[in-house]
C-alpha cells in the first residue's frame, strides 16, 4: 500500500495532467484519494483552487465523519464533499475518485441515449463496464444526492452521469487516471462518429465483450503510462511533488 505522501504526489500529478489535457473546469471539479482503510479519511483539492496550482502538500485531508470542517475557513466545496465523501464511505475499495466535466464525455452525457457503443478498441474497453445515471438532480450538494450517486455505480468503476459528466474509480491514481483518459477518448470517438451522420458499424456483442476482456491483459500499462507522465512533470513542473 502506498504511503500518504506517495498518494499525495500521484494525486497532484493527476491534477496537473488533467489540466494539461484541458479536462478541468474553472476552479471546480474534484479528484480524491482515500488514506484510511474504511475510506472515511481522504485527500481532495481545496475549494476553488485551480488544478495547475495543486501540489502534494496543499491537498486537504478530510474526514467524512467530521463535518465541522464545512463551517470553518477551510470548508471544502460542498458538492465535492457530498459526492466524494459519500462514495469513499460507501465504496471503501474504490481508493481513488476522479470527477470531471470533460468536453466529449459531457457532450455524450447530454444525449437521450448516452451509451458508449462498441465501435473500436477504446469504446469497447467500456462495454458492460460502465454504469449510467440518467437521474440528474442539479448540482449535488446534499448527502442524499451524494448517496444516490454512490449507489448508481452498481459495482462498475466508471459512471456516465447524464446531463453532467463522468466519474471513475480506481484502486490507484494510475488506474483511475488511465480509465479517465480512455473514457474521454471513447466519448470523443462516439461524438465524432455521430457527427458524420453516417450509419455506425457497431461491433457484435461477442466481439465487444472479447475486446473489453482483452484490455485486462494491458492492466500494467496504466502504471507505465502514469510513471512516464510523472517523468515529464519531473522535468517541466517539478513543484507538483512539493
Ligand atoms: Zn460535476
Amino acid at each position: 500500500m502506498q504511503t500518504e505522501q506517495q498518494l499525495r504526489i500521484d494525486l497532484a500529478a493527476a491534477f496537473r495532467w488533467i489540466y494539461r489535457m484541458d479536462m478541468h473546469e474553472s476552479v471546480a471539479n474534484h479528484l480524491s484519494a482515500a488514506v484510511s482503510e474504511d475510506g472515511k479519511r481522504f485527500l481532495m483539492n481545496r475549494k476553488w483552487m485551480h488544478f495547475k496550482h495543486v501540489r502534494a502538500s496543499n491537498l486537504q485531508l478530510l474526514d467524512s465523519e467530521d463535518d465541522s470542517v464545512k463551517y470553518g475557513n477551510e470548508a471544502p466545496d460542498l458538492s465535492a464533499w457530498s459526492i466524494h465523501g459519500n462514495v469513499h464511505k460507501s465504496t471503501p475499495e474504490a481508493r481513488v475518485i476522479l470527477h470531471v466535466h470533460s468536453s466529449y464525455a459531457t457532450a455524450l452525457s447530454t444525449l437521450k441515449d448516452p451509451r458508449i457503443l462498441p465501435l473500436d478498441n477504446n469504446t469497447a474497453r467500456f462495454y458492460e463496464r460502465i454504469a449510467y445515471d440518467t437521474d440528474f438532480g442539479g448540482i449535488a450538494d446534499t448527502d442524499e444526492e451524494g448517496e444516490r450517486i454512490g449507489a448508481t455505480f452498481k459495482g462498475q468503476k466508471a459512471l456516465m452521469m447524464g446531463n453532467h459528466g463522468i466519474t471513475v474509480l480506481g484502486e490507484t491514481v494510475a488506474e483511475a487516471f488511465e480509465s479517465l483518459y480512455y473514457l474521454e477518448k471513447a466519448c470523443k470517438t462516439m461524438i465524432l462518429a455521430y457527427s458524420t451522420g453516417k450509419p455506425l458499424n457497431v461491433l457484435s456483442h461477442e466481439l465487444a465483450r472479447d475486446t473489453a476482456e482483452s484490455w485486462d491483459d494491458y492492466a500494467g500499462a496504466a502504471d507505465a503510462h502514469f510513471e512516464q507522465l510523472k517523468g515529464i512533470l519531473d522535468i517541466e513542473e517539478p513543484d507538483y511533488k512539493e
